[in-house]
């Protein structure tokens, strides 16, 4: 598994390349905190074997697949179709970003079995690993004592460091794209995102739904 480093990376990337897209929560940083808990999440199946003593016991499992990312983005796209009243754009994003854990896991050197990940469980429930590791292989106990005590290695500290290089230019790169994009069409962004809410807000009331929009891109004109 790469650290958490680069799968909050990988969320920052994700999730700032969509901010015009969707809308997720009322805060920026709630949607930010949304997404690295989702492309941190997978690694959760570390939990159920560290309270029997071995973390290691169930990592990698079929939380680690395509099936769990599919059920997560049903999940999420539920209660965000119930917020804002799209399904699919929002099922697609969560499950992406759910599958971005894999992806990176995929291009990790493991040093233990099983060894990569079920990329494409339920269908096919092969292992796979690149061939080419691009992310160092993370030094951790098998003993729920000792578990993470062992994270804080100076060989760790280079593992995350590497990721750092690795998917912090991603991540730059997206936050600069966006804030140049923004800067050349302001005005346009923002009369647009006005108008996409109170397009849901009134979907959101019940009421039938008529939104003009001028040929400046200023106005909004609701009819009854
Ligand atoms: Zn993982």
């Amino acid at each position: 598994m790469p650290l958490p480093v680069g799968h909050t990376l990988a969320a920052y990337a994700i999730c700032e390349g969509n901010r015009d897209r969707l809308r997720f929560f009322d805060k920026p940083w709630q949607t930010l905190l949304f997404f690295a808990v989702l492309a941190n999440l997978p690694d959760i199946d570390f939990l159920p074997g560290f309270l029997l003593g071995n973390p290691n016991r169930f990592h990698h499992g079929f939380v680690h697949s395509l099936g769990a990312a599919v059920a997560v983005g049903l999940f999420g796209a539920l209660y965000f179709r119930r917020r804002h009243g799209r399904f699919w754009p929002y099922f697609g994003l969560i499950a992406a970003t759910y599958y971005s854990h894999l992806i990176l896991d995929f291009f990790n050197q493991d040093m233990r079995a099983p060894y990569g990940v079920m990329l494409f469980w339920p269908l096919d429930s092969t292992y796979y690993m690149s061939p080419v590791a691009l992310f160092a292989s993370v030094h951790k106990s098998s003993d729920s004592s000792t578990f993470f005590q062992s994270l804080f290695t100076m060989h760790n500290f280079w593992v995350a460091l590497r990721e750092l290089l690795l998917m912090g230019p991603l991540a730059a790169g997206t936050y600069f794209y966006n804030k140049w994009r923004r800067s050349r069409s302001p005005r346009k962004s923002v009369t647009l995102r006005l108008a996409k809410v109170k397009y849901l807000r009134q979907r959101a009331e019940g009421a039938p739904v008529y939104v003009e929009v001028s040929e400046t891109r200023k106005k909004l004109k609701p009819k009854r």
